[in-house]
């Protein structure tokens, strides 16, 4: 039961290098970074949110701190707080574009929960659908082709923009 609730967080991205200079989320972070290349949506002041290049299904985000931390329990307390309000944010976005019966949201902390990446924390929101369960492990190695994924970057970018500019 556990194992099927959080295979959705088995991260692909199995990072050799566990500095900030080999990490992906710090990559997307970086402020040259060229935001549809990295996959990233939305930025704010603290938080980033990006595609999951490797989606356990269309649509499916990450939320993560620019800053390279592991450790949800040490963020500073405005950090913290705006990863929380972004999720948010991304829930409503989710939910807007893909339409889905149902949001996987968590994470792993720690290589021994389950995190590809483990020193850069990180929030997934997972879109789901009824019956979704049987077919979705073929669409999440194989299917959600890069094509699809630069469509929903429009989407997503575009929908980030309208909900966060008010
Ligand atoms: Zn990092």
């Amino acid at each position: 039961m556990m194992e099927q609730l959080w295979s959705p967080w088995r991260s692909a991205y199995i990072a050799s290098d566990q500095s900030s200079e080999g990490c992906f989320l710090c990559k997307a972070a970086a402020p040259d970074a060229e935001q549809r290349l990295v996959l990233v949506v939305a930025r704010f002041e603290f938080t980033i949110v990006l595609l999951n290049r490797y989606p356990y299904n269309a649509g499916h985000l990450l939320i993560a701190p620019k800053e390279h931390t592991g450790n949800l329990g040490v963020l500073p307390t405005a950090q913290a707080h705006e990863l929380m309000d972004v999720t948010q944010v991304a829930l409503r976005v989710l939910q807007a574009e893909m339409r889905p019966h149902g949001v996987n949201l968590g994470g792993n902390l720690g290589a021994a929960a389950g995190a590809g990446v483990p020193d850069h924390l990180h929030i997934h929101l997972v879109p789901r659908w009824n019956g979704d369960t049987n077919f979705m492990p073929v669409i999440g190695e194989v299917k959600v082709v890069s094509e699809q994924i630069d469509e929903i970057w429009d989407r997503f970018s575009k929908a980030f923009c309208d909900s966060t500019s008010r």
